[in-house]
C-alpha cells in the first residue's frame, strides 16, 4: 500500500505514521481515514513493529474531521439519512480513528503539537500514551454545535467525569499545562523538542519483548473494559448519533448550513457565522 496523505516509516521496531495535510492541520477526510486505518492496521500486524506513533505535519496535530466545503459534501453523499450517517460514523470515527487504534496489541504514542480538536482529540486519546509539546490544547466545542461530544467520548476516561464534564459544558481549550494536571497526557515538553521526546519514550517501549507489551495493554485495556468502556463507548455514539437526528441540531445547524453552502460557498456561510 502507497499513502498520498500519510507518510510512513519503520525503524528502530518503531512505526512513525504522520498525518501529511499540514495546509488543513490534518483534517481527517474520508480518504485520509481510511490510510489511517490501513496504517495502523499494517504496523499492528507487523513482527518488526513494537511501537507505533502517530503525529501531524506541520504546526498542529490535528483539526478534527474535515469541514471544508468538499469534505462536507462527501459527507452529505454518505449520510443522505440518518440510518446511513449511523453506519457511516460508526465505521468511520466509532471504528477506523478510534476504538480500533484504542484496541491494537502494539502500543501507540500520540505525539501532539497545537491544536488536537474534536475528531483530532479522539485520536490522540485512543493513543495509549501522549507526549504533548508546550503549546498543545485540546478542544472539543460540540455542545455549540448541537452534539453531546465526538463520536468517541473519551474524556470520562482520561480527565475523570467531573473535569470531562466542566470540559464538555463549557466548550474551553484545555492548555498542555493542565492536560498534564489531569492526567490526559503523559509528558509535556517544549515543542521544539517534542519529536526528540516522543522517539525517546518509543525507543524505551521498543526495548520490551513485542508478547509483554501485547500483554500488559491487553490487560489493562480488559481492566477498563470491566469497567464499562467499552459498553459506555457503544452508549456514547448512539447518544451523539441521536445528537445529529435532533430537531435543533437539524434545523437550527446543519440544514441552514447546508443550504448557505450550496447558495454561496464554505467561505462566505464561515463569514456569516462569524459575524454573529
Ligand atoms: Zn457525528
Amino acid at each position: 500500500m502507497s499513502y498520498d496523505l500519510l507518510e510512513y516509516e519503520v525503524s528502530d521496531n518503531i512505526a512513525t505514521i504522520t498525518l501529511n495535510r499540514p495546509e488543513v492541520r490534518n483534517a481527517l477526510s474520508f480518504a485520509l481515514i481510511g490510510e489511517l486505518h490501513e496504517a495502523v492496521q499494517t504496523a499492528d500486524a507487523s513482527k518488526d513493529v513494537r511501537v507505533i506513533v502517530i503525529r501531524g505535519a506541520g504546526d498542529h496535530f490535528c483539526s478534527g474531521h474535515d469541514l471544508s466545503e468538499r469534505g462536507l459534501r462527501d459527507y452529505v453523499e454518505r449520510a443522505p439519512n440518518l440510518e446511513c450517517l449511523w453506519e457511516m460514523e460508526e465505521d468511520q470515527y466509532l471504528h477506523k480513528h478510534g476504538l480500533d487504534v484504542w484496541y491494537t496489541d502494539t502500543p501507540t504514542i500520540a505525539e501532539v503539537q497545537g491544536m488536537a480538536v474534536l475528531g483530532g482529540f479522539v485520536l490522540a486519546n485512543v493513543c495509549d500514551l501522549i507526549v504533548a509539546g508546550d503549546n498543545a490544547e485540546f478542544w472539543v466545542p460540540a455542545l455549540r454545535m448541537y452534539n453531546m461530544g465526538a463520536e468517541v467520548l473519551m474524556e470520562p476516561w482520561v480527565m475523570g467525569h467531573r473535569k470531562a464534564k466542566e470540559f464538555l459544558f463549557t466548550g474551553d481549550r484545555m492548555g498542555a499545562e493542565e492536560a498534564l494536571k489531569y492526567g490526559v497526557v503523559n509528558h509535556v515538553v517544549p515543542v521544539a523538542e517534542l519529536p526528540a521526546a516522543t522517539r525517546e519514550l518509543a525507543v524505551k517501549i521498543a526495548k520490551q519483548p513485542r508478547i509483554a507489551l501485547k500483554l500488559a495493554k491487553r490487560a489493562i485495556n480488559k481492566t477498563l473494559d470491566a469497567q464499562g468502556f467499552r459498553e459506555a463507548m457503544e452508549q456514547a455514539f448512539l447518544l451523539h448519533v441521536i445528537g445529529h437526528g435532533t430537531a435543533a441540531f437539524q434545523e437550527e445547524l446543519w440544514k441552514p448550513m447546508l443550504k448557505k453552502v450550496d447558495e454561496s460557498g464554505f467561505s462566505s456561510y464561515l463569514a456569516e457565522r462569524d459575524e454573529k
